[in-house]
């Protein structure tokens, strides 16, 4: 996969101060799923003194380990946030990988764990006292820095205080940057004891002490190396409440598998309930996140939708027709079938030709708010309502829509005396609502609720509507009570004098 290889290459391990993506260069080195981390047949090795020879005049230190701290399987890229929750739950005051996550700050559609600079904000704020974390070794006499850091480390061993390390994981070419927790130290085989959050049964792992001096410092600069070390020691440590639903945690994760299938050249951004991506740039993503996608969907919940779709959707913003067929082709099905846009519920994904304006997004937002909310809906109120708000505005705090393109050949379907009853269009079946051959249903739906809308009606006729689901499957008889009309040909009349009345633009 190409685009993975240039991920790599865009985000290589020789930046200062930053985590380079470890578990997802990790994946790629051991071609294993990081889910689990590398088998347990694939443990870290731990050469029997392979390692590079330490000092032959290294002071000894005293046997040191802290017992008790249960180990926990890393989510992908989550190593510091599980090394954070072995330690805290160690604790009695577990603060779980997730919680760590959302406590380091780090942006989700970044898709990837806490980097050093992240974990340090998420450790201070759960109340331990790193310290600086960072620490310079001259290159040219490293043996002696590694010695003294390594001195500090296992004094804290000594007095029960944990470390976590970024190190390096192994010692191949293409290894990546790994969090471990180092917990004691074993004098007789001059050992390094740690949990490995990356190996299913990595509790109390060893390494030889001079493997791991050789792989702990991480040579950013060619004069100076960089030695990353959190001491976990804590006055109080106190963990966040947990909050109800998707957390950032959550985005994270969807955003390290979304990454996998995603051309160069995409934006990412996060906009709860949706990861937006699209190829116009991120301020331009970012824009349309913002003003449309947030804009619509906290209207569209205050009214009608309380209940946000079960999964993260995707919104794919092409800028235009040539890259929204060739994405369509490439990421989805195949050719699209409408030059706007579409909501592919199997994909779980709303996919745009941005270039059309955002109208068609918002009309597809409300369909996978229709179908968690009410999944029972009827094609014509589904399409009704995501048609009516392709022109929107909002007005005293609420959304509604505007008068549109559709107007005028519903007008001059009413002319012609080519609308059906309400009666008939309730009763409509999916497949024949999409199958129309009039080509009005979507129009009569839309301008139906615009009616509603303009009447004061429209939110009472739905939430009425999808109370009643069950007795009243078409929303027909809803429609009549709503309306408090026994005659709806009257009724009918009436709305289509209304509609010959309304003018676009
Ligand atoms: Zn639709």
């Amino acid at each position: 996969m190409p685009h993975r290889a240039s991920r790599l290459a865009a985000h290589p391990a020789s930046r200062p101060t930053r985590r380079a993506a470890p578990c997802a260069v990790l994946c790629l080195a051991l071609g294993l799923g990081c889910n689990n981390g590398p088998s347990s047949a694939s443990p870290p090795r731990s050469p029997n003194g392979s390692g590079p020879a330490s000092s032959a005049v290294a002071p000894r230190y005293p046997r040191a380990l802290i017992e008790g701290v249960p180990h926990v399987a890393q989510k992908p890229d989550f190593c510091g946030e599980a090394d954070v929750e072995m330690y805290t739950a160690a604790l009695g005051q577990r603060v779980d990988q997730d919680q760590v996550f959302a406590a380091s700050g780090m942006d989700p559609a970044r898709g990837m764990g806490a980097t050093t600079r992240e974990l340090k904000t998420a450790l201070e704020r759960l109340g331990f006292e790193v310290g600086p974390v960072w620490s310079r070794v001259p290159a040219d006499d490293a043996e002696r820095g590694l010695e003294a850091e390594f001195a500090a480390l296992h004094a804290d061993l000594a007095r029960g205080v944990p470390s976590i390390v970024c190190m390096h994981f192994d010692d191949r070419p293409r290894t990546t940057e790994h969090f471990r927790l180092v917990l004691g130290y074993e004098p007789e085989a001059d050992e390094v004891v740690y949990h490995d959050p990356a190996v299913a049964d990595g509790a109390y792992l060893r390494m030889k002490r001079g493997t791991f001096l050789a792989l702990w410092p991480l040579k950013y600069g060619a004069d100076e190396w960089t030695v990353i070390r959190f001491p976990l020691a804590a006055k109080t440590v106190a963990a966040p409440g947990r909050a109800a639903g998707r957390g950032p945690a959550d985005y994270a994760q969807h955003v390290m598998e979304l990454r996998k299938k995603l051309p160069s050249g995409f934006s990412v951004v996060v906009e709860p309930p949706f990861v937006v991506v699209g190829d116009g740039g991120v301020d331009t993503v970012r824009r349309s996140a913002e003003r449309t996608v947030r804009w619509a969907v906290e209207l569209l919940q205050k009214d009608f939708f309380p209940a946000e779709p079960r999964e993260i959707l995707d919104i794919w913003l092409f800028q235009d027709a040539a890259s929204y067929r060739k994405g369509c082709v490439e990421l989805f099905d195949g050719e699209p079938t409408t030059p706007y846009g579409f909501y592919s519920s199997e994909h779980k994904a709303l996919v745009m030709n941005i270039g059309t304006g955002g109208g068609t997004l918002v009309h597809e937002i409300v369909h996978p708010f229709v179908e968690a909310n009410f999944p029972e809906a009827p094609a014509w109120l589904n399409e009704g309502l995501g048609s009516l708000y392709e022109q929107a505005s909002s007005r005293d705090g609420h959304i509604i829509g505007l008068t549109n393109w559709r107007l005028a050949g519903l007008q001059e379907a009413l002319r012609a005396g080519r609308v059906p009853s309400f009666a008939e269009l309730t009763a409509t079946t999916r497949s024949a609502f999409y199958g129309d051959d009039r080509g009005t249903n979507y129009a009569q739906a839309r301008y139906l609720l615009y009616y509603l809308q303009e009447k004061g009606l429209l939110v009472d006729f739905y939430r009425r509507f999808a109370a009643a689901r069950a007795t009243d499957p078409t929303g027909y008889q809803t429609l009549a009570a709503v309306l408090g009309e026994s005659d709806m040909a009257a009724f009918q009349k009436r709305w289509e004098a209304f509609v010959l009345g309304l003018r676009f633009p």
